[in-house]
């Protein structure tokens, strides 16, 4: 049994309206800890709990380390999550509140991670795993189940963990002429820049209000799949991530982060590359909030 849920899938009427395309929305803010994270963790900490582990291990203090400890609650296994002093308080208590002891390391994700492998147990990566692009994968097996198959398909990129395994359930399903946008903030543009240069590239600093975006470099799977398959990378304004948070909120009432407004504001733009049958993976994000986004449109006004 799998620890996320078959999240819905729902045709969008006002966003297909807008856009002239057929807009599919693949529900992963549904997931019980609000990402599509679980769905990897989810596997890693299973696979890890077979093998033996006796506790699992973190270094985000993001969606990731929430999904493993929501894992961990549900494997009855003791989770340890590093964070950096940068994490907000609110995503702490939500990471104790799954029962995971949280840990403060260094300013930035780097430091965490590296503080975390020197503690015992299985240590769970938040995007660069074999394991966890398996569990990613079920999205498109969920979707393929429902009886969709996308022309076009829509998704953030962070440190590439959703986009490899995407690629991978796409390519399961041999659906090789699928089109695919994979979309970053302009400060946190890790894989458009590697798929410029022609290889992986680590960006100097993370400059955006969608930090679940903010890997300085991308898995080198991630690059790996943009030389096998057309991916094309699309940069978005932060204000055009949060503005579409917003809206996203007044038109299917569900709040999610900028990392995944990003995606929504190819909709929202009516990007001409929506053609079709269209699947946006709104991947949600757990750190959003009513007052979150006053502060993040506040943060981006000014900005276009
Ligand atoms: C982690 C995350 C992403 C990016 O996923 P990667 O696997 O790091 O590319 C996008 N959106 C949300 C809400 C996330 O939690």
């Amino acid at each position: 049994m799998s620890l996320h849920l078959d999240t819905p899938l729902l045709r969008s009427t006002s966003l297909s309206q807008l856009t002239g395309a057929d807009i599919w929305l693949k529900m992963d803010a549904l997931q019980p800890s609000g990402s599509f994270k679980l769905r990897g963790m989810g596997l890693a900490a299973q696979r890890a709990k077979a093998s033996g582990a006796r506790r699992l291990v973190s270094s985000s203090g993001g969606n990731a380390g929430l999904a493993v400890a929501w894992a961990g609650r549900a494997l009855e296994l003791p989770v340890t999550i590093v964070v950096p002093s940068r994490t907000p308080e609110a995503m702490r208590r939500a990471i104790a509140a799954e029962g995971a002891t949280v840990l403060v390391h260094g300013e930035v994700w780097d430091d965490a991670h590296e503080h975390a492998q020197t503690l015992e147990g299985a240590l769970i990566h938040p995007f660069d795993h074999p394991d966890v692009w398996a569990g990613h994968a079920s999205l498109i097996h969920e979707v393929a189940a429902a009886g969709l198959r996308p022309d076009v398909l829509v998704v953030s990129v962070g440190g590439g963990g959703l986009l490899v395994g995407l690629m991978q359930g796409v390519y399961e399903l041999g659906w090789t002429d699928t089109r695919v946008l994979a979309v970053e903030t302009e400060g946190a543009d890790s894989f458009a820049r590697a798929v410029e240069a022609g290889h992986p590239v680590t960006r100097p600093s993370i400059d955006s209000v969608a930090l679940t975006l903010g890997a300085k470099r991308v898995a080198d799977e991630a690059f790996a799949w943009s030389q096998r398959h057309p991916i094309l990378p699309v940069r978005v304004t932060d204000r055009a991530a949060v503005d579409a948070c917003r809206s996203f909120l007044d038109d299917h009432r569900v709040l999610v982060e900028p990392a995944c407004g990003a995606s929504l504001s190819l909709v929202y733009g009516r990007d001409p590359r929506l053609q079709g049958r269209v699947l946006v993976v709104v991947c949600g994000g757990a750190s959003a909030s009513l007052e979150q986004l006053t502060d993040w449109r506040e943060a981006t006004s000014g900005s276009r």
